[in-house]
């Protein structure tokens, strides 16, 4: 069993985006919206803001109060996507309950919309255009399979969630990458059945521990997207210590698909500033 080391690998993309970076002439801007006072949202924001500084990126968050209306996060977003400086916006999430996400994730230009949550970057993703903007999380998946060396055309990929920031996305891009994807989740039945049948098994759920040894097949290479919190101490939706003598490559929590998010995240405002840069030439 080897472990897929996610904070190594994104350590490296860092560093490559640093390079990149020194050689544009340009310092590329990332706009952060943080609405309201989560503390998991501040350090995901303070996070985000300190690997963007080291690569010489700039990252301004924009900090509003919980009590902020749809229109006043509206006009936030409008002017950061009419703002020329600007080359990415993110919107934090969750926000609070009263604004509609998914009404404000469809304000950010599509150009600066470097989440990939938005329609636009989402239809180009699913008709597999070159030209999408891809989610973060799903773009670090990816990295990560490729780190291993293993094919992936042909293999069969089972994705456990189907949320449009992790499971759908993902099933879209593997789907693009010539695997056979199936996607299960909570109304899914025999769900054991089908993830012992994965080459290829990604746990995004957001269930500590679901996946046991007699849900993976001998062999197989398994992702853990997921985050729990269980007494103050991180885990994965895997069953690490179960599951990792079984498979051929894992990835652990915490050091995995987070560390990969951030770095993607940084890499699409990079792609971003670098096209915009060319369309004003
Ligand atoms: P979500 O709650 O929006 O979606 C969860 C999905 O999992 C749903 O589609 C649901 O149907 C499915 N699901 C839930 N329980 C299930 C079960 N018992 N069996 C089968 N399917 C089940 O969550 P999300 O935003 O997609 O995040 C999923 C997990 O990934 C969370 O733990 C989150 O913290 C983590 N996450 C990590 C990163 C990262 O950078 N590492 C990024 C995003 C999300």
């Amino acid at each position: 069993m080897k472990i897929i080391d996610g904070k190594i690998l994104a350590q490296q993309i860092r560093e490559n985006l640093r390079l990149k970076i020194k050689n544009l002439g340009l310092t590329p801007c990332l706009a952060v919206v943080l609405v309201g006072d989560n503390e998991a949202s501040q350090i995901y924001v303070r996070n985000k803001r300190k690997a963007a500084e080291e690569i010489g990126m700039e990252c301004e968050v924009h900090h509003l109060s919980a009590e902020s209306s749809f229109e006043q996060v509206a006009d936030l977003v409008q002017k950061l996507n009419a703002n020329p400086k600007v080359n990415g916006i993110i919107v934090q999430m969750p926000l609070p309950q009263h604004l509609n996400s998914d009404k404000i994730l469809r304000l950010i230009d599509e150009r600066k919309d470097v989440d990939g949550f938005g329609l636009h970057n989402a239809g180009l993703l699913m008709q597999n255009q070159p030209s999408a903007m891809i989610a973060a999380t799903p773009k670090g998946v990816l990295a990560m399979l490729r780190s291993t060396g293993i094919q992936l055309t042909g293999k069969h990929a089972v994705i456990i969630g189907r949320s449009n920031i992790v499971g759908r996305p993902l099933a879209a891009l593997l789907l693009n990458q010539d695997c056979t994807v199936t996607v299960v989740h909570t109304l899914t039945q025999n769900i054991a059945e089908i993830t012992k049948q994965a080459d290829i098994l990604v746990a995004a759920c957001g269930c500590p521990k679901l996946v046991k040894a007699d849900w993976v097949k001998d062999g197989a290479v398994v992702i853990d997207v997921g985050i729990n919190r269980i007494d103050n101490h991180l885990c994965g939706d895997v069953d690490f210590d179960e599951v990792a003598p079984k498979v051929a490559f894992i990835s652990p929590v915490p050091g995995g698909v987070g560390p990969m998010t951030i770095a993607m995240l940084l890499e699409n405002t990079v792609e971003a500033c670098e096209k915009q840069m060319k369309e004003t030439k």
